[in-house]
């Protein structure tokens, strides 16, 4: 059996390849998965869980059908979708993870994370993250009328664009004292994560040991997975 994980799809109607290939996965090889791990930035944007878009309301119908079939299925939050909650819970049978977390498989114990927490390099994007991620934050915000919160993600990508087009690659790329820290904290060697749209797998010196990690790509042309079994992980793409 293998477990299946993706990340930074960005499912939006007016990219709906992206949404063929995900429904196409959902019914047809992740049936036969142990699990699917979805680590964030599943949608391009997420108002909250009482945002009526009939995109979304298909793609969430497609991961139900997929959790009734008896597989288990875990959510990570990502920088554009970290309002869903747990309405989106009951009514997709989705498990939201703390990001980071531990899981195991096959024996081995890995961590998983989205990976904006990691780009420390980015003063700004982490003020942004902190801001709202602080739950009186999301309370605030989630009160506001859809066509409010609307308006505020228009703005929000704005800002960001602009943001992206003044700092270099660099910047917005994991830091690897980060990645370091943190698997010298929880004690793994071997991690995975999305959100830079790098997909690749890369050796971590940790001094005393050589540790793993490996990045999810996204799925502007072609999928990306990561499918794990007894044999260990492989990265590889979905050509569409
Ligand atoms: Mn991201």
């Amino acid at each position: 059996m293998t477990t299946l994980f993706i990340s930074d799809l960005h499912l939006e109607a007016g990219r709906p390849e992206i949404g063929e290939q995900f429904l196409s996965f959902l019914g047809d090889e992740a049936r036969d998965a142990e699990a699917l791990y979805i680590l964030g930035d599943l949608f391009e944007v997420w108002l909250g869980d009482d945002d009526p878009n009939p995109y979304y309301t298909s793609m969430k119908v497609a991961i139900r059908e997929l959790t009734d079939s008896g597989v288990p299925v875990f959510f990570m939050h990502g920088n554009r979708d970290f309002t869903i909650g747990e309405i989106f819970s009951g009514e997709t049978g989705v498990e939201i993870l703390d990001d980071p977390v531990i899981v195991d498989l096959y024996g081995q114990s890995v961590l998983l994370s989205h990976g904006d927490a990691l780009c420390t390099d980015d003063v700004q994007y982490q003020q942004v993250r902190a801001m709202t991620r602080n739950p009186e934050w999301q309370t605030m915000m989630l009160a506001k009328s859809i066509e409010e919160r609307i308006a505020f993600s228009i703005q929000a990508r704005k800002d960001s664009m602009a943001h992206s087009n003044s700092v270099s690659a660099e910047i917005m790329d994991v830091n690897l004292e980060a990645i370091v820290a943190t698997l010298r904290q929880h004690g793994t060697s071997i991690m995975l994560h999305g959100h830079t749209h790098r997909p690749a797998i890369h050796d971590v010196d940790l001094g005393n040991r050589l540790a793993t990690r490996i990045v999810l790509g996204d799925w502007f042309e072609q999928g990306s997975v990561v499918r794990w079994d007894e044999n260990g992980p492989r990265l590889e793409t979905m050509p569409r």
